[in-house]
């Protein structure tokens, strides 16, 4: 195991041992497939739309009748609602009613808006001319033809590609099993909160928060009780967890400190891949292989929990369950300078918003330590400084990644 890696070739172990297992895939109702990951491409097996139908409320007429300048009389052969086919043939110099989304009846080749037209009884006016022929008329297969790929597996199902999946007629859809995760904290000083504080013990803030995380990447996740700095308690349960769950996500006990016994664990009894990574905060986290799981062991500190979490454990979860389109970084620039010591790469809290002209803005939030949680709390994204650089400058362009919602209106100058 190499000491300290660069936080890119962190990500992209993380991703190859998250790609590297192996994938199933299960077929579920489309209904509770908001959010799951799409396991084979789906090809439109119809035409979309399956026929030629109006796009408004109104009346299907033949082009090469109306000459002259409007108004045109037409006569009304029929009424053609949505739903039903009802096999109206054109003649010259009629029309027929037609509702939006209602086949066009054969013959026919343009559709003029009820609001341009007068029906007095049999007969139909055409008060404006339409501008060309087929105005109003959605072909067959205007949206999609048959054949047509929609959508590839590695797709995330979102509410549009959801829609499309139902359109196609899919009922169920074949998706990846998502990874099962076990969640540990550890640290002798750990309560849970609800329970009565001693002196020099802290509530784990961690586990609900971690399970949180979790919960937005739509994993539900079991967690147990928080561990104690014991060697062998940790062993003991770790490897149990190892059996049984795809991957074991710990907090705490990674650091060099004497209490800190991951590591030698994932040494003696798994297969590390990494230790540490030039990033801040996050720096000793520890990846590697414990029997049959991956293992993510993220540091204590909460911020550093949440940078990690998203930085490293989220793209594992996304390669492990196949997914190709994950969120992308925002950009946006600095309104005011930050100089530092470089070498890491950095995460800083900051308040993310979008002024007027649509540009994003970060401030940086002053508040510097991994355990300020209630700074991060404050904060709606995190932002990155990358490894070689020291001074930035107001508007410099940051990556961002916002964990909360943009502000409207901007702190910008
Ligand atoms: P460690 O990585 O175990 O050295 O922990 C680093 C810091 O994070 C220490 O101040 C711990 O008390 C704190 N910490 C560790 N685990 C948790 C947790 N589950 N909830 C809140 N704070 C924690
Ligand atoms: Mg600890």
């Amino acid at each position: 195991m190499q000491t300290m890696i660069a936080f890119n070739e962190a990500l992209s172990l993380v991703q190859q041992a998250g790609n590297r297992r192996p994938k199933t895939s299960e077929r579920i109702p489309l209904a509770r497939a908001a959010g799951r990951v799409l396991a084979n491409d789906l090809r439109a097996p119809i035409p979309l739309p399956p026929h030629r139908n109006s796009s408004v409320d109104g009346f299907a007429i033949r082009w090469d009748d109306l000459i002259g300048p409007a108004p045109f009389t037409l006569r009304l052969l029929g009424e053609q609602f949505a739903g039903r086919d009802i096999g109206l043939l054109a003649e010259s110099g009629s029309c027929v009613l037609v509702t939006t989304g209602a086949g066009v009846p054969t013959g026919y080749d343009t559709v003029v808006m009820r609001e341009v037209t007068e029906r007095t009884g049999g007969s139909v006016t055409i008060k404006r001319a339409p501008t060309a022929r087929g105005e109003f008329v959605r072909s067959v297969g205007e949206d999609a033809q048959a054949g047509e790929l929609l959508l590839s597996a590695g797709t995330t199902l979102d509410a549009p590609r959801i829609g499309v999946a139902a359109a196609c007629g899919a009922d169920r859809v074949d998706v990846f099993v998502r990874p099962t995760v076990a969640v540990f904290t550890l640290g002798d000083e750990l309560r849970q909160p609800g329970d009565a504080l001693e002196p020099g013990q802290i509530y784990d803030s961690n586990r609900p928060m971690l399970q949180a995380l979790l919960s937005e990447c739509g994993i539900e996740s079991v967690a147990w009780p928080a561990l104690p700095d014991d060697p062998n308690r940790l062993r003991a349960a770790l490897m149990d967890a190892a059996e049984v769950f795809d991957l074991i996500l710990t907090c705490g006990g990674v650091s060099a400190g004497d209490k800190d016994h991951l590591p030698a664990l994932l040494h003696e009894a798994g297969k590390p891949i990494f230790w540490k990574v030039r990033m801040k905060p996050g720096m000793p986290v520890l990846f590697g292989e414990l029997g049959r799981s991956l293992y993510l062991g993220l540091p204590g500190n909460p911020v550093s929990v949440l940078a990690t979490f998203r930085q490293l454990a989220r793209p594992l979860l996304d390669a492990m369950q196949g997914r190709s389109d994950g969120p992308v970084a925002l950009l946006a620039r600095l309104t005011e300078p930050v100089s530092r010591n470089a070498g890491r790469r950095e995460y800083r809290r900051g308040a993310l918003s979008v002024d007027e002209n649509g540009q994003l803005w970060i401030t940086p939030n002053p508040v510097e330590g991994s355990h300020r949680l209630v700074a991060a709390a404050r904060s709606n994204a995190l932002w990155v400084i990358d490894e070689h650089d020291a001074e930035l400058n107001a508007g410099d362009v940051v990556s961002t990644e916002a964990f909360a919602p943009i502000l409207n209106s901007s702190s910008a100058p």
